[in-house]
């Protein structure tokens, strides 16, 4: 291969001039990097070479153009085919079948990258087109036009080639990761205190860590703040037990024990409030589960891991997901994350979290919620407007443009875009589906029931109208249809959130006063907060995995306890005058979900700072179109076109400031 390289290279430069020669040894280069031995001999390499090399600007304008049509005309079908194999499961449409299940499942794109390198279409596209480092993205990606981008994002879909068989280890590992996941439920009300009392009610089954955490949050708004306490105090203990896998392994998921978190203590349950029956050979010992959290996360890393060799440009799961998944460098990230944890305005807050409660604070409290405003109106009187106003889903098609009128878009803006939209009646509560080409449309699923449309459907459709208002702008209104899209779905979600908090005046109804506003910023930050120190806690674990990869369960849990502690005594402890507290470690996010955890954070981020620029734009319509086309660059130079800052901490501390202000005048 390397004697090939050298003699089409010394070939190609004769044939096309000197002034070719980087292009040439570059692209000769990339395709040699992802060529395999099943893809030919030598001599089948110089005839893809020879017969595939642009060696002028027109014919390099032909090729970019053939695919970038082509490209866009591939996954617009393949959109629409999803779209359609899942109609009967996504609408409302009547019973399910077992094989609308299975067409729902399958996704005929799954194996395109692949097919393209087998066809050598993607070697054509790496011979001929640059792929980036992120580094070269960020310091030189300013000054590229924007067909130097496309280009980046043509080649850049053919980064990697990994083979079919590490793709299925990685979804085996990411299958066995949910599954885990999604069966440990805590019985809550074989939960004993140290009286014996049951304080949650029978057949409350909840999801660890989701709906324990929601459990703790629903507590506060409850009448006896001693029971309140007593809950959230039993729920924190049990969430501790996970990520040090002390818990009994049988009381996982299992209704027939009783369970003491405090003494650790378990014997066969008293009360039956389950339809299931006692599994046979059930041993009621205090036994703990044998680290199975951590060796479910250990197999999704050594999945990861084995992609690492087919993914030159990010060789880490780690990198993967930062300077390719994100587009933020890591390094970056973290001094975000370490930005909103070690902002003054954490005490501060603190102390408001603590006059609110009116006792000190304790650990779980970095799930307060009671930052919540409560709006003017009742849910009651909300939904009898709704449901007036929207009795059919094609009655808020209907009222589209008006609404897009109110929200600040031309009378010639809103027509174009809710020409483009389709309304369908949603089987579950709502969501959005763009196109991938322009001759299609984007689709609007709301959910309307019998009776009409509630406040609930209501306020999830203007956040889907949201998404289908950008997937319009940044696919029809761009220059380059390679360039559709935002970076990331955290610049979505933000755009969609911006439409969603106006909901009521789209009902003609007041917009919520300054006091909501600062609750609503405030929560907001606090929830940063909390989530930025999960997010540390995950990269941290990684890292570590990364540098142990022979590690056992036992020692990837020794090792995640320490980090959630260090982590904690970092940025919490002063807060909470509490030490080592495990907390930040029982995000099940964390065991299933590759390092996503940073997206959250980041997402905050993101929405505070388009937020904040429509604030200071005065209005929504005109800012959202010129945000919304600029299309798939990196983030931080989408932020900047945007807001003339890049993606940072600075417009949510700034709210939160704002905001504390305000309540603390009060
Ligand atoms: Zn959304």
């Amino acid at each position: 291969m390397t004697a090939s390289v050298k003699q089409i290279s010394t070939e190609l430069v004769k044939k096309y001039g000197e002034g070719q020669r980087a292009r040439i040894e570059r692209g000769l280069k990339q395709v040699a990097d992802f060529w395999r031995n099943d893809d030919g001999d030598a001599a089948a390499y110089e005839e893809l070479v020879r017969n595939n090399f642009a060696g002028g600007q027109a014919a390099l304008d032909t090729m970019f153009n053939r695919f970038e049509r082509l490209l866009e005309v591939v996954g617009g079908h393949m959109v629409e085919i999803g779209r359609e194999l899942r109609q009967q499961s996504d609408l409302d449409l009547g019973p399910i079948q077992p094989y609308d299940e299975t067409f729902a499942g399958y996704d005929p794109s799954a194996h395109l990258t692949d097919d393209f390198f087998g066809n050598k279409l993607a070697f054509v596209v790496l011979l001929n087109f640059p792929l980036k480092t992120l580094d070269q993205k960020l310091t030189e990606g300013e000054k590229w036009t924007r067909r130097e981008w496309a280009e980046e994002r043509l080649a850049g879909r053919f980064s990697k080639r990994i083979p079919a068989e590490v793709n299925l280890a990685i979804s085996v590992a990411a299958a066995e990761a949910g599954q885990y996941i999604a069966e440990y439920n805590i019985w809550m009300h074989h939960l004993l205190d140290e009286k014996g009392n049951r304080l949650f009610p029978p057949n409350l089954r909840l999801l660890s860590h989701w709906n324990l955490r929601d459990e703790i949050k629903a507590d506060y708004s409850l009448k006896n703040k001693d029971t309140s306490l007593a809950k959230q105090r039993m729920i924190q203990t049990v969430m501790e037990r996970i990520v040090t896998q002390t818990i009994p392994d049988v009381v996982v998921n299992n209704p027939h024990v009783d369970w003491n978190p405090v003494m650790n203590s378990v014997e066969p349950s008293k009360v039956n409030d389950s339809d299931t029956s006692v599994p046979p050979g059930m041993v009621v010992n205090s036994s703990p589960e044998p680290d199975t959290r951590y060796r479910v996360l250990l197999s999704t890393f050594l999945a990861s891991k084995k992609a690492d060799p087919y993914s030159p440009t990010a060789p880490t799961l780690i990198a993967r997901r930062f300077d390719e998944g994100r587009e933020i460098p890591e390094e970056r990230v973290r001094a975000m994350l370490v930005h909103v944890l070690s902002s003054p305005l954490v005490p501060r807050v603190a102390r408001l979290i603590e006059k609110r409660l009116g006792r000190p604070l304790e650990p779980f409290d970095i799930w307060y919620n009671g930052f919540r405003p409560r709006g003017a109106y009742t849910e009651e009187q909300l939904d009898k407007i709704v449901s007036t106003k929207y009795p059919t889903p094609q009655a808020y098609w209907k009222e589209i443009p008006n609404l897009l009128v109110k929200l600040g878009f031309s009378a010639e803006k809103a027509r174009f875009l809710a020409d483009n939209i389709v309304v369908d009646p949603a089987r579950g509560s709502g969501h959005a589906l763009g196109a991938g080409m322009r001759s299609a449309k984007v689709h609007l699923r709301t959910r309307v029931e019998k009776t009409g449309m509630n406040y609930k459907g209501f306020n999830i459709a203007v956040h889907e109208m949201g998404h289908n208002v950008e997937q319009t702008f940044s696919l029809n209104e761009i220059d380059h249809t390679l360039l559709q899209g935002v970076p990331n779905t955290a610049f979505t979600e933000a755009l969609a959130f911006v439409f969603q908090g106006h909901d009521l005046e789209l009902l003609g109804l007041a917009a919520p006063d300054a006091k909501s506003t600062a609750l609503q910023a405030l929560n907001d930050f606090w929830g940063t907060y909390e989530i930025a120190g999960v997010a540390l806690v995950d990269m941290a674990v990684w890292h570590w995995m990364y540098d142990h990869p022979n590690a056992s369960p036992k020692e990837l849990k020794d090792a995640t306890v320490q980090i959630a502690k260090d982590i904690w005594n970092t940025y919490y402890a002063s807060v909470f005058k509490k030490k080592d507290v495990v907390l930040l470690g029982i995000y099940s996010h964390m065991i299933d979900s590759f390092l996503y955890l940073p997206d959250y954070p980041i997402g905050h981020m993101i929405a505070h700072q388009v937020e904040e620029q429509m604030r200071k734009a005065g209005g929504i319509g005109p800012e959202f179109e010129r945000m919304t086309t600029f299309g798939l660059v990196a983030p931080d130079l989408w932020m900047k076109n945007a807001t003339g800052s890049p993606v940072g901490a600075e417009a949510l501390l700034a709210a939160a400031e704002r905001s504390l202000q305000q309540l603390e005048k009060e």
